[in-house]
């Protein structure tokens, strides 16, 4: 197994679309609850409304694999790497969303990170998206875990190995 971390931003494409915002995010949720952990990929997605910025952690192939199979998606568009490249050891245990909002501590969050309005990736480099993530975590009110499945997780690393 090579282990990467790959992370990227886009612009929201669901209200193009015309279909309703909160169905469209629930059904990417599930989307990567089902495929993630058998593929052995971990990480997050941030959302906003207007952006989507996500980290995906794994062997290499099966990050390529997934992002090709994302960047196709017609609910996003404006796709920009941020980075690929090998890592020592995974950030994240499993997947997640979080939805970055607003509340004082958010609010606080952003200015801290350069962001004078709101979440906006397009002004942050990977480093500091990682970093606003990790502080954003420690939010538990605007993160969901919809796959904490450990155990598909480490099952897809053991298959990759051998
Ligand atoms: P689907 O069309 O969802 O399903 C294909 C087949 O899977 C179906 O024919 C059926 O056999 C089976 N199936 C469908 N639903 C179920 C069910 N509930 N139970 C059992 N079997 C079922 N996708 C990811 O996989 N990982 C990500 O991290 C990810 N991140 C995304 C981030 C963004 C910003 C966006 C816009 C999309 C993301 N997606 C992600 C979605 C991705 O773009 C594809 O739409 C998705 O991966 C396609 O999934 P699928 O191949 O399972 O196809």
């Amino acid at each position: 197994m090579y282990l990467h971390r790959m992370i990227y931003y886009s612009r929201n494409a669901i209200k193009e679309l015309q279909k309703p915002i909160k169905a469209e995010v629930r059904s990417i949720l599930d989307q990567s609850a089902r495929n993630n952990p058998p593929l052995g990929i971990t990480g997050a997605l941030l959302f906003n409304g207007t952006f989507f910025a996500q980290i995906l952690e794994g062997d290499r192939k099966a990050v390529t694999e997934t992002f090709c199979r994302i960047s196709n998606d017609p609910r996003h568009t404006d796709i920009v790497i941020m980075e690929m490249r090998p890592i020592d050891r995974r950030r994240f245990s499993d997947w997640c969303l979080a939805f970055a909002g607003h509340s004082d501590e958010i609010d606080q969050l952003y200015v801290k990170y350069g962001l004078t309005v709101s979440f906006n990736p397009a002004k942050m480099t990977a480093r500091s998206l990682l970093e606003f993530v990790d502080e954003l975590f420690e939010h538990d009110e605007y993160v969901t875990r919809p796959c904490t499945d450990h155990a598909a997780i480490a099952a897809a690393v053991r298959a990759a190995r051998a």
